[in-house]
Parts: structure tokens; C-alpha cells; sequence
């Protein structure tokens, strides 16, 4: 029977050999929404549109105008949170080895966590599919606002986010490189993720199955929750920042 008892996952934790994996309801108290909340992306777009290759290619326009009317201001506006600060803590004091993260925003760098795996790319770097010229966040802005699909000031090609879309491969060697850490590690701790997206919703599987102890943290019920030892169903920034007082 799983256990909410945080002095033992304080514990746990104090022991080190942390893995973090985190999804998008850490990011949710920054005030970037998760996809399948109540108040998710899902609910107020097309994600066969906007999260999809397939579509991308034949209308990359779509992605555009979403990125232009909220993923672009909300990246600009977001700060990472407690929660996000306390894994970066966590790492500064050498009890958390690395985060693994399906999140796009960047903001475990922003709160200062060094060693982060990115399974799903980043929303804050794009490159030009034609000659593969780079733009941040700003440059992407910019090429926005002068033209949907935005274009590549080099070679007029189309640009493109860093992202994974649906239907699209994983960067090469990031989840061998996730599964490695989750099979080397004593704790596995997830925060803020569905767990339903694979293959990464597999590492905790791979986790537990090399020994380790798995400890989720998520408002909702997660598909794995069986296997964990520890469970917490609050929020994130409320209860990071418990563990490290503790
Ligand atoms: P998800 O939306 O499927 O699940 C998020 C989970 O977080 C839910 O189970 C929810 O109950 C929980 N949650 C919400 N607020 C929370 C909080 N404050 N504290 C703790 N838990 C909270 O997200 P996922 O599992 O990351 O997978 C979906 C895909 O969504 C990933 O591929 C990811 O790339 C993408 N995504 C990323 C962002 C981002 O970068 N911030 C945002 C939306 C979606």
C-alpha cells in the first residue's frame, strides 16, 4: 500500500541518488497550463493540430498562430516555480542526480538545475527546416509578427520549434540516456505527470523494476501509482518546498 508519509520520503530523499521526472503539472504554478487538466491546452485547442507533425507540415500556419497567441506570452511571463527551485536545491546539494523532464518550457534551467534530460525538445529554441539555422525565443517573435508561417532571414525557408510533435522520434539517445539514470538510481521521483505519454511514461516502470523506489507527486492518480512506495496527491510547490524544509 502506497504511503503519503513525507518524513519517509524526506528520508529517502536525504539518502540522495534522486532521479527527478517531471511533467507538465510542475509548470502548472507558473501559470503554464497542462494539457489534460480541467484547464488544459486540450480543452481550448486542436492538439491533432498544433502537436502534430503530420499537421505541422501541411499547415505549419496553425502552430504559428497558437504560438503566437499563448505559447510565446506564456513562455515570456512564466517563472519557474517552488517546485521547480526545490529540484534545483535538491540538485545543489547533491541528493538529486538529474531531471528528466517531458516539459518544453525550460524553466528547470531558468531555476537553476544543470543536469536536465529534455524528452520532448524545447519551445524556447527554433531552427529553419531548409538550411537549419538557429533562433531563439525573441528572433522567432520577431519573425512572427513579419509573417505566419514565420521565415528564415537566411534562406527564406520555414521555421520550426525544437519540439517532439506527435509523430516525430524522440532526440537521439535522450530516453536510452533517461532510462540509464531511472535503472542507476535509488529513488525515482515523479512530479506533475500524467504518465500516460510514452515511451517516456516507461521510466518508472524501468525505475522500479532495477530496484529503485518510486515516489509520485501529482494532483491526479497516475496509471503506476501501484508501484510506488510514496504517494502525495497536492500540488507540487506546496510540497517541494515541505521536503526541503524537512
Ligand atoms: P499531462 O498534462 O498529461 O499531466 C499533468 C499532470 O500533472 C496531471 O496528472 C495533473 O493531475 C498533474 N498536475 C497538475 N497540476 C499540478 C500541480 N500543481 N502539482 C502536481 N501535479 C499537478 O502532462 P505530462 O504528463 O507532462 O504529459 C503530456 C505532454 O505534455 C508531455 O509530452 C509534455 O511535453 C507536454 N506539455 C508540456 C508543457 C510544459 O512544457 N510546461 C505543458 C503542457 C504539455
Amino acid at each position: 500500500m502506497p504511503s503519503d508519509d513525507l518524513s519517509g520520503l524526506c528520508e529517502a530523499i536525504a539518502k540522495g541518488n534522486v532521479v527527478a521526472f517531471t511533467g507538465a503539472g510542475v509548470s502548472e504554478e507558473s501559470g503554464i497550463p497542462t494539457y489534460r487538466g480541467t484547464d488544459g491546452f486540450w480543452t481550448k485547442y486542436d492538439p491533432d493540430k498544433y502537436a502534430s507533425i503530420a499537421y505541422f507540415e501541411k499547415d505549419p500556419s496553425y502552430y504559428w498562430s497558437f504560438f503566437k497567441d499563448t505559447r510565446g506570452p506564456l513562455l515570456h511571463d512564466a517563472k519557474p516555480n517552488s517546485a521547480h527551485i526545490a529540484l534545483a536545491e535538491l540538485e545543489e546539494k547533491s541528493k538529486v542526480n538529474a531531471v528528466i523532464t517531458q516539459n518544453i518550457d525550460g524553466l528547470h534551467q531558468v531555476a537553476g538545475s544543470q543536469n536536465v534530460i529534455e524528452l520532448h525538445g524545447s519551445s524556447r529554441a527554433f531552427h529553419c527546416m531548409k538550411c537549419r539555422k538557429g533562433y531563439n525565443l525573441p528572433e522567432a517573435e520577431e519573425a512572427v509578427e513579419k509573417a505566419n508561417p514565420p521565415i528564415c532571414t537566411d534562406c527564406g525557408g520555414i521555421l520550426r520549434p525544437d519540439i517532439v510533435f506527435f509523430g516525430e522520434m524522440l532526440p537521439p539517445g535522450a530516453i536510452e540516456k533517461a532510462f540509464d539514470l531511472a535503472r542507476q538510481c535509488s529513488l525515482f521521483l515523479v512530479v506533475g505527470s500524467s504518465l500516460v505519454v510514452y515511451p517516456a511514461a516507461q521510466a518508472p516502470v524501468v525505475a522500479v523494476e532495477a530496484g529503485a523506489e518510486l515516489a509520485i507527486i501529482n494532483v491526479d492518480p497516475t496509471p503506476v501509482d501501484h508501484l510506488a512506495k510514496w504517494i502525495v496527491h497536492e500540488k507540487a510547490g506546496e510540497v517541494l518546498p515541505k521536503l526541503i524544509e524537512e
